[in-house]
């Protein structure tokens, strides 16, 4: 998309994407704000943030699941949406505060790393690669804005290291859209196949046991080296369980069967 097609672009409520443009911000125990946006949140969790909270605490996705997070309505009917569980205090503060900041902070969630920043995504580009656009966010209590350390947009994502989240979290947003085309059918909603799916999505080791009881990966074509990726690690079984599902749901797909 050329500059000119690009202004014209409309974004909602006068959104103006950064592009090039710097900005300036800085996050550090010094701020009068330090931790204050870890408080009176709503923040949505995704699959792969999941993945990377309960690794870093050590504990088994479904617990991780039953002790942080509930459920919330997504955005349509046909699949729920994770929500963190904030504490039942004045402040509803995140469970992962500590007095001295984020006890996850190497491993926090997409929303917690994007901030100033909100991603948009446009995938009605024809025959192109989807479209990422950033704008720059501001809560009124965040005193980070007011610093001048100077950032462009690439500089900031590689420092938050964001590209990896990005990656996975396009792929769940695909497997999202799916889902928002009501794929149960008669079952309707928390069915066996969208109690299946949910497991996949959000419930990693849980899927990881289902895999190994039914025999699932041997039923594809997987080359070795990622069949070994997805024996070891979680996001390489979640990626393998997007494959699936859009397989099952869709009948499409990168992998095939034997
Ligand atoms: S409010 Fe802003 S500057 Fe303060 S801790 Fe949060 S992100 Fe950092
Ligand atoms: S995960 Fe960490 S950075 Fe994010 S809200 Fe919780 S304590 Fe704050």
């Amino acid at each position: 998309m050329n500059d000119k097609i690009e202004q014209q672009k409309q974004f909602p409520d006068g959104m103006v994407p950064l592009g090039k443009s710097t900005f300036s911000f800085a996050c550090h125990e010094g701020c009068g704000c330090f931790t204050s946006c870890c408080r009176k949140l709503d923040m949505f969790l995704y699959p792969y943030d999941i993945i990377r909270l309960k690794n870093s605490i050590k504990t088994h996705s479904e617990q991780f699941l039953q002790r942080y997070t509930r459920l919330a309505q997504g955005t349509h009917p046909f699949f729920p949406a994770v929500m963190m569980k904030m504490a039942e205090n004045d402040e509803r503060t995140c469970p992962f505060l500590e007095e001295y900041g984020c006890a996850v902070y190497k491993d926090r969630p997409s929303a917690c790393r994007t901030y100033p920043l909100e991603r948009a995504v446009d995938r009605t580009v024809k025959g192109g690669r989807p479209k990422e656009y950033y704008f720059l966010t501001k809560h009124s209590y965040c005193l980070g804005h007011n610093e001048n350390k100077e950032w462009v947009t690439n500089k900031w994502l590689r420092d938050q290291q964001m590209l990896e989240y990005n990656t996975v979290n396009d792929l769940w947003s695909e497997i999202d859209t799916i889902f928002s085309h009501n794929p149960w059918q008669g079952e309707g909603a928390a069915g066996p196949k969208q109690q299946l799916a949910f497991m996949v999505c959000y419930n990693i080791d849980g899927f990881r046991a289902f895999a190994e009881q039914s025999d699932l990966l041997s039923q594809f074509k997987l080359d070795k080296f990622r069949a070994r990726m997805i024996a070891i690690d979680d996001e390489a079984l979640l990626k393998f369980g997007f494959d699936w599902l859009k397989f099952v749901l869709t009948g499409k797909g990168l992998i095939r069967r034997r």
